[in-house]
């Protein structure tokens, strides 16, 4: 499945995207513009602010029952600044991926679902290159039930419509 017809808006838009992303964390994309330089460190995958608040980018993903690959929600979690200061130093260590999970805090407010923000996390460490695999724990939560059950195409589709046309439909 490619290109689908967009029940917003009614168009035909030329490819149905398996993944969204966040380029920061919630709390980094609070702070006024004109104070991030000095509160904040922000690379691709990691993030410092005020020096005591620690986050790691992952990736959330959601399997898709009728689908040939899962879907998948880059997100940012924060973590304990000793399990930072762990991953950060196993950063390019072969074998990293055996590392027990660590314990994190969903930092990224996901469109299209009931407050994200502070779920429960663990993160599991991938092979170096990867980005580590957020698994939530396992409440009703809709994202939750989501990642536990599986969706369909049908839903990444919703999901989409939802996502593509958020900033249209939002304030
Ligand atoms: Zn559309």
């Amino acid at each position: 499945m490619n290109g689908y017809k967009c029940t917003v808006c009614g168009e035909w838009h030329d490819e149905l995207p398996m993944s969204f992303g966040a380029g920061a964390p919630y709390w980094y994309d609070v702070i006024a513009p004109e104070e991030r330089q000095a509160r904040t460190g922000l690379s691709s995958d990691q993030c410092v602010i005020d020096g005591e608040h620690y986050f790691v980018r992952g990736c959330l993903e959601i399997p898709v029952t009728d689908g040939s690959e899962p879907f998948s929600w880059g997100v940012w979690v924060s973590l304990s600044e000793k399990n930072f200061e762990r991953m950060s130093e196993l950063w390019e260590t072969q074998g990293r991926e055996n590392e027990p999970p660590y314990f994190g805090w969903l930092s990224t407010s996901l469109p299209c679902y009931p407050d994200t923000l502070n779920l429960k996390t663990h993160v599991q460490t991938r092979p170096v290159g990867l980005r580590p695999l957020v698994e939530l724990e396992p409440t009703e939560h809709p994202l939750a039930v989501e990642q536990r059950s599986g969706i369909t195409m049908a839903r990444v589709k919703e999901i989409a419509e939802c996502v593509l046309h958020d900033e249209a439909t939002s304030t």
